[in-house]
């Protein structure tokens, strides 16, 4: 399974500059920002390529540090794996997350989300309600919209 979480603007757009695109019929709202992908998939759900850790390593050390043999995230003090990602950042007094490594994320998150069920499964909150009379029509507006604004 691979978190999927995309956007290519900052943490106001938080996983999903999907949100600042003119939005096809029949798919996606703006992200709520709810976390709940960030959430779903900290507990082992994410990995890394070896070019984006080679990339950490040699120019984002503060990050490379949660790394383990090729494992995302792991605490740099104990060694045990990290069961929720500790970019995640609650926003003071709001229900709403930010990603505190929100350009130099995995690709793993800037591709979220990947398919309409994986929205339903993880109660994402950009789809809209109307989306689940139509998943077909929903995914190919979202793979659309993917292909279009992936960085
Ligand atoms: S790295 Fe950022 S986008 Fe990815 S799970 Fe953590 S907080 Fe979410
Ligand atoms: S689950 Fe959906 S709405 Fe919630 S933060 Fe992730 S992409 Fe945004």
């Amino acid at each position: 399974m691979s978190l999927r979480c995309h956007g290519n603007t900052f943490e106001q757009d938080f996983h999903a500059s999907v949100s600042n695109k003119p939005f096809q019929k029949n798919i996606v709202k703006q992200c709520t920002q709810c976390g709940k992908c960030c959430i779903n998939y900290s507990d082992g759900g994410l990995s890394a390529t070896a070019d984006e850790i080679e990339y950490w390593e040699i120019f984002r050390p503060h990050i490379y540090e949660y790394v383990r043999n090729g494992i995302i995230w792991v605490n740099p003090t104990t060694g045990k794996k990290i069961s929720r990602c500790p970019w995640l950042e609650k926003l003071p007094d709001e229900e709403k997350y930010t990603c505190s490594i929100y350009h130099d994320r995995p690709d793993d998150c800037k591709h979220y989300p990947v398919t309409v069920s994986q929205m339903i499964n993880d109660k994402c909150e950009m789809i809209e309600v109307k989306d689940l009379s139509e998943p077909k029509q929903a995914q190919r507006a979202l793979d659309k919209l993917m292909s279009n604004s992936f960085p």
